[in-house]
């Protein structure tokens, strides 16, 4: 469910940010400008000059950060670091909120969760949808998971993150399987302008130049997302624009054109490789999300 943001100006939870790298600095900073008494820690102090001079409460120690606030964001590089903070000060999250908003693994949100739980702590694992810019602004989206209850408490001081804060539900790994399938997604659509720019300079055309085409064809496969989305959830994949078979040849023209250009054929040459699969499988005159199944399995050839 999406809340989206609201009148927020009348809460005053302290909170504590622990971790000022470039993001956890415009966390603060937006709990700052929400008027929330915020309290934060960093292992480089200095990171946090420019914060304390906005308003916040540098701690002493982490344990004192803990102390400060019932709702404790914690965002530093891994959850190994998160783990070598905030282990040795465990007892002093009893009765807080922990919103863990360091990237990991589903399985280190679960892990978390479970050394939360035995902290006396209450636990939500979050993930953030912005560059550090972004924070406070209608461009960021940050989702979260864990206890509802927990999200419903907190979301109006949340809110000042983004204009969206989304709870995914109960199960911790949640967040982390959201931000990995969308930064995923984010890397494959970079890797294929990418691809686009090399092959296109090798002709002497611009990136600059590319980028408005390449803009269009993003906008394109947007608005065709929402059915592939339903076909995948039916397992059904009647064409609604071209066959896989169509797509399969149009690949391989790709993979000449790259190795004619002498640029780098691997993404046109796994590009095809998967259609291939698709196409032996039996789905040469299905669409383009028939290639779910092969990414629903490990590779076995
Ligand atoms: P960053 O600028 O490199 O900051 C890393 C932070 O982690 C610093 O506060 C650093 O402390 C701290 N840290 C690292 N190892 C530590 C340790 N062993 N003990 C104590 N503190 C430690 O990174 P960032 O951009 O803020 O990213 C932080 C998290 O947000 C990452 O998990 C990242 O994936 C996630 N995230 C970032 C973005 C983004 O655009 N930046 C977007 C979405 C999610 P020092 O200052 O003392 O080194």
């Amino acid at each position: 469910m999406t809340t989206e943001k609201h009148d927020h100006a009348n809460d005053t939870t302290p909170v504590t940010v622990i971790g000022l790298g470039l993001m956890g600095q415009a966390l603060a900073g937006a709990f700052l400008r929400g008027g929330h008494p915020t309290t934060v820690w960093n292992r480089t102090a200095a990171k946090a000059d420019a914060l304390v001079a906005e308003g916040a409460t540098l701690a002493g120690s982490v344990g004192d950060a803990v102390a400060a606030s019932p709702l404790v964001v914690v965002c530093v590089t891994d959850y190994d670091a998160v783990h070598g903070l905030l282990d040795p000060v465990g007892d002093a999250l009893a009765g807080r909120t922990l919103v863990n908003l360091t990237s990991g693994t589903s399985e280190g949100a679960r892990q978390t969760a479970e050394w939360a739980a035995r902290q006396g702590a209450t636990y939500l694992d979050g993930g953030i949808m912005a560059v550090p810019q972004g924070i406070g602004t209608a461009d960021a989206a940050l989702v979260y998971s864990g206890p509802r209850a927990a999200f419903d408490r907190y979301e109006p001081v949340l809110a000042n993150l983004g204009a969206t804060s989304t709870h995914l539900g109960e199960d911790h790994a949640l967040s982390a399987l959201h931000e990995m399938a969308v930064v995923g997604l984010m890397w494959s659509i970079m890797n294929g302008f990418l691809q686009g720019a090399a092959m296109l300079s090798a002709a002497g055309v611009s990136a600059s130049a590319y980028a408005p085409i390449a803009t269009l064809a993003t906008t394109t496969v947007n608005e065709w997302l929402p059915g592939y989305a339903r076909q995948i959830d039916d397992d059904a994949y009647p064409p609604l624009d071209a066959t896989l078979d169509t797509h399969l040849a149009a690949m391989e023209h790709m993979v000449r054109e790259a190795e004619a250009l002498g640029v780098n054929t691997e993404l046109p040459a796994f590009i095809k490789d998967l259609a291939e699969r698709g196409v032996a499988g039996g789905h040469g005159g299905n669409g383009y999300p028939a290639l779910i199944e092969q990414f629903r399995k490990p590779r076995t050839t």
